[in-house]
């Protein structure tokens, strides 16, 4: 059994073949499929599908970081309607985080917007998915202001230094592995060597970051097949092994 941590299926570059790509996720095993939020522009989308199959789909509330700006408050308060008037419809508390790859101008409002939306979490005692780009110092800091917060989540298709992921794991975070450990020039290898299985969680993040051979088009959650296979190889045991521990580690975390 495998479950993808992180997928945006509900996204319009599965309209025409949602379906198919579901069956080829069930057809290699694939028995959860968790779905992050965007923003109020998708969550519709995502809550139809999740409702299509509660047996095959979880879902997140969030707003994520790029979708932040001067109008976040409106959106924001979708989200805590959403989160407070349904707990149990969520998961999650996700995607959230900083972006600083794509454009800073924001940064004070999506900073604000983190903040909010850990706080929420924590007083639902939800886990969060973390996106964080080109922002790990900016987020541990943030992290650490709240100090009494036992965090507990994923680092979403980790990307930050060995140094990074050793904070992010004594924080209380599982490190979310996905297409990129299969690239050429990732230093994921090193990172998931060092960390360990009891660390990590598979995610897709489709319908971007395919893993090898399919980089550069568009990734579905059948693929977490292929970043179980790499893992096994780096960490040199069998990739039903890889499979387990990733699902306990998932089940753990969400209590799905
Ligand atoms: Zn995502």
């Amino acid at each position: 059994m495998l479950i993808d941590t992180h997928s945006h299926i509900y996204s319009e570059e599965f309209d025409d073949d949602r379906n198919e790509v579901i069956a080829h996720a069930e057809e290699v095993g694939v028995k959860l499929i968790l779905l992050p939020a965007i923003d109020n522009e998708s969550y519709d989308r995502q809550e139809q599908l999740a409702a299509s199959r509660p047996d095959l789909f979880r879902q997140m509330m969030g707003l994520h970081p790029t979708s932040v700006d001067n109008n976040y408050k409106s959106n924001l308060e979708l989200v805590h309607e959403k989160l407070f008037s349904q707990p149990h419809k969520y998961v999650g508390v996700g995607e959230i985080g900083l972006d600083l790859y794509w454009d800073t101008t924001f940064k004070e409002q999506q900073c604000k917007v983190l903040e909010q939306q850990i706080l929420w979490a924590e007083s639902l005692d939800k886990p969060i998915v973390l996106h964080v780009r080109n922002a790990y110092q900016e987020v541990f800091e943030l992290l650490r202001r709240h100090g009494s917060i036992h965090y507990r989540g994923i680092m979403h298709c980790f990307s930050g230094t060995p140094d990074d992921a050793q904070t992010a794991i004594e924080m209380g975070f599982l490190l979310g592995i996905g297409g990129v450990v299969t690239y050429k020039k990732s230093i994921l290898p090193e990172i998931v060597r060092t960390v360990g299985l009891k660390h990590i969680v598979l995610e897709t993040d489709s319908p971007y970051l395919a893993p090898m051979p399919y980089r550069g088009h568009r990734n579905e959650s059948s693929y977490v097949t292929i970043v179980a296979q790499k893992i096994a190889e780096i960490l040199n045991i069998s990739p039903q092994e890889v499979a387990e521990l990733t699902t306990a580690n998932t089940k753990q975390l969400f209590g799905i």
